[in-house]
């Protein structure tokens, strides 16, 4: 079972994981965005780490509906409230329980995801996101790893296509040929589930 702190150390795991990839964000965006996607991540993370630490939210749906709202309120771009949208939506279908099953979390990424595409109006293959979160939920029943993995290569599989939503849609075919940095996000965020795990056996727990 997954309690609160497994909710805690994957947001932490994910602030440190954008805090080292943030430059690399940020140059993905200024190929096809505004270059700003790096920092907006940081911005948004670094919130999530001090009001995890202000507020001590004690259950792994009142961790993630407080971390929706940092990122909602703090990150700026486009991928905040969607980002925020997948952290609260996923917390709300948490509830109120101590202890959350890896199924649980599963189901509740899926609502998350469906909550982004009812936002944003993304569909695979537009090049976004959704092109790493999807394989990401469909995935989250062989693990944690595997999710990671699918996530990265889904993010992978953005470079060839053409952006249609958006800012890197105005650019068009000039689109093509480049990663989009919030689908290179995402595969880091899920990847950051597999480093909370760990956390755990290394413990011994
Ligand atoms: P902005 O585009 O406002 O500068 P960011 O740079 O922080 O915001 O985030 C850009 C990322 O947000 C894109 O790479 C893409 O993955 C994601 N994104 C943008 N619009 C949408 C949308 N409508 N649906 C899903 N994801 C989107
Ligand atoms: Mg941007």
């Amino acid at each position: 079972m997954l309690d609160t702190d497994f909710f805690r150390r994957w947001m932490t795991a994910a602030a440190a994981s954008v805090d080292r990839e943030a430059e690399r964000l940020t140059a993905l965006d200024s190929a096809i965005g505004d270059a700003d996607h790096g920092s907006n991540m940081q911005r948004g993370f670094t919130a999530v780490r001090a009001a995890l630490e202000k507020e001590a939210p004690d259950t792994p749906g009142a961790v993630l509906i407080l971390a929706g709202r940092q990122l909602i309120s703090t990150v700026g771009g486009a991928s905040g409230p969607l980002y925020g949208t997948l952290l609260r939506r996923a917390g709300k279908a948490l509830g109120e329980a101590a202890e959350v099953s890896e199924e649980q979390l599963a189901e509740a990424l899926r609502a998350g995801v469906e909550g982004i595409k009812q936002l944003g109006g993304a569909a695979p293959g537009d090049k976004t996101m959704v092109d790493a979160l999807v394989p990401a939920v469909e995935a989250l029943g062989d693990g944690f790893a595997a999710a990671g993995a699918a996530a990265e290569r889904g993010a992978e599989a953005t470079t060839p296509l053409q952006a249609r939503k958006g800012r890197a849609s105005y650019l068009g075919e000039r689109s093509i040929g480049h990663q989009d940095p919030g689908a290179t996000s995402s595969a880091l965020l899920i990847a950051a589930l597999a480093e909370a795990a760990a956390e755990t056996e290394d413990s011994g727990e």
